[in-house]
């Protein structure tokens, strides 16, 4: 494809509403793309379908959720256009591309490249070492829609060590902390750190940005419920995640959730509680003690507060005590 050609397809996206009104900004950017990269592309990608062009891309337009996250010309091997998502698919990439038998355009549906259009996309790390968080938007918009709550609005980024240490250090931890024990941290600045050899961590930095981190409960629940959405959402959309805190889940799954009585998806519901809490509805630590507080532990129901409060922090031993015969 020419850059001519290139423009004209530009032309088209002009044309097209609001939503797409990003794209053309893009594009002088997307035109002087270097064609002799060694990254990834899209062509090895193993289930795409071909929509046509016309009703179904402007139904996805019109749906509100729909994000352009990139305009491309040439790295993508054959392949440029404009991308985007939908919130209710955020895996799989929809792109409009020149229709090659027609004047005008067709949409291909890629299946799964969101992770993948994400790492070849990212314009401000160009020719150097990217510190996009992997799959960022689509994750917080996952987040989002699951927990019932805004998007996260922090700003994401990958970090060495070094950056981490000095995070840290702004944040006064305590000076002989290693970085290197850090997966992720939330700054004051709303920004979210993640370590860079540990991208499959900016789900689980994702969801305490929705959840609010601590706010309203221990930072030992916040952890294993951040943990168990970061799982479901792991299997329901493919987001990259490795699993942490493993005793901290172990309590929250065998002594909190069968006791709640939540049902299938406990964990999910109960964060729904915890990041939609406060504003007029009774505390979410307090909720969840009441809600445990029954027969034996109704006399203990103070007791499962004080485990419960943010005050109670990462020590999960009060609550034990508390919730043990
Ligand atoms: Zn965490």
């Amino acid at each position: 494809m020419r850059r001519r050609q290139l423009e004209d397809f530009v032309g088209i996206l002009a044309a097209l509403p609001d939503a797409l009104a990003i794209a053309v900004e893009d594009a002088a950017w997307a035109a002087d793309i270097d064609p002799h990269t060694d990254q990834d592309t899209l062509d090895d990608l193993d289930e795409k379908a071909v929509v046509h062009w016309g009703e179904t891309f402007a139904e996805v337009l019109n749906n509100a959720g729909v994000r352009l996250i990139y305009v491309a010309s040439t790295p993508l091997t054959d392949l440029y256009g404009a991308f985007c998502y939908s919130v209710e698919a955020p895996q799989d990439v929809l792109a409009v591309l020149p229709d090659p038998d027609a004047p005008g355009a067709q949409m291909v549906v890629y299946r799964g490249a969101a992770p993948k259009l994400h790492r070849v996309a990212n314009p401000r790390g160009r020719g150097q070492r990217t510190s996009a968080c992997p799959n960022e938007d689509p994750i917080r918009h996952a987040v989002a829609e699951l927990l019932g709550v805004p998007a996260p609005t922090a700003a994401c980024r990958l970090v060495g060590p070094a950056e981490m240490k000095k995070a840290l250090d702004e944040h006064d931890w305590p000076a002989n902390t290693d970085p290197n024990t850090f997966y992720g941290f939330h700054t004051d600045d709303n920004e979210i750190l993640v370590a860079r050899k540990a991208p499959w961590s900016v789900l689980h930095e994702e969801v305490h940005a929705a959840l609010v981190d601590d706010r309203d409960v221990a930072r030992w629940l916040c952890e294993a419920l951040t943990e168990e959405v970061s799982e479901y959402l792991h299997e329901t959309k493919g987001f990259d995640w490795r699993p942490t805190y493993p005793e901290q889940r172990r309590i929250l799954n065998q002594e909190i959730l069968p006791r709640l009585r939540l049902g299938e998806n406990g964990a999910v519901k109960l964060a729904r509680v915890v990041a939609q809490g406060g504003e007029g509805k009774m505390r979410p630590d307090r909720r969840i003690a009441r809600g445990l507080a029954r027969g034996r532990l109704r006399r203990r129901k103070r007791a499962l507060e004080r485990a419960l409060h943010t005050r109670a922090g990462d020590d999960m031993n009060p609550f034990i005590e508390a919730i043990t015969p």
